[in-house]
């Protein structure tokens, strides 16, 4: 059931729309991003990730699941660069410079408002996760060297890791 889109996908560089409301669908579409996150595994996945341009995702950095619908990025703080993939690049991993902590505002599934923040895994998963609401992905971070290299190697030969 691995409905994941990849690298190529026009959802992936689109801006995600903000949702005006928390409905069954949003409940729904919520439950199942959990379960197509757990099932690729994977720590974090944002709706654009399935196709679809809204501004939620779910994650699990060792303590959720979690949901973020709507989220604003009040505070980034602190440098660290970590390895780092994601499901829309199988297969792949690149040193990613970011911040080490960060905190978002947002509104859960029961349509309270909430803050998601730390460090570690957490602070990078939704550091993550947030870029691709904005249609940003990973290989974005890259400096330009590594992201050329990173390019050319993915057009060569795609996504060997790719399970689908
Ligand atoms: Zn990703």
């Amino acid at each position: 059931m691995n409905e994941i889109v990849t690298f190529g996908h026009p959802a992936l560089i689109t801006k995600s729309s903000d949702i005006v409301e928390i409905d069954d669908y949003i409940v729904n579409l919520s439950k199942k991003m959990i379960d197509i996150m757990y099932e690729a595994p994977g720590v974090g996945l944002a709706a654009p990730q399935i196709g679809i341009n809204k501004n939620i995702f779910v994650f699990d950095s060792g303590e959720g699941p979690y949901v973020a619908i709507n989220p604003k990025m009040e505070k980034k703080e602190g440098e660290i660069v970590f390895m780092e993939g994601c499901l829309s690049l199988p297969g792949y991993y690149w040193d990613i410079e970011r911040s080490e902590y960060a905190k978002i505002s947002c509104i859960n599934e029961q349509g309270e408002e909430v803050i998601y923040e730390g460090e570690d895994l957490l602070g990078r998963v939704l550091q993550h996760e947030y870029d691709h609401l904005k249609g940003r992905l990973l290989i974005k971070s890259l400096k330009r060297k590594a992201r050329k290299d990173a390019l050319r190697e993915i057009s060569l030969k795609g996504f060997p890791g790719d399970k689908i």
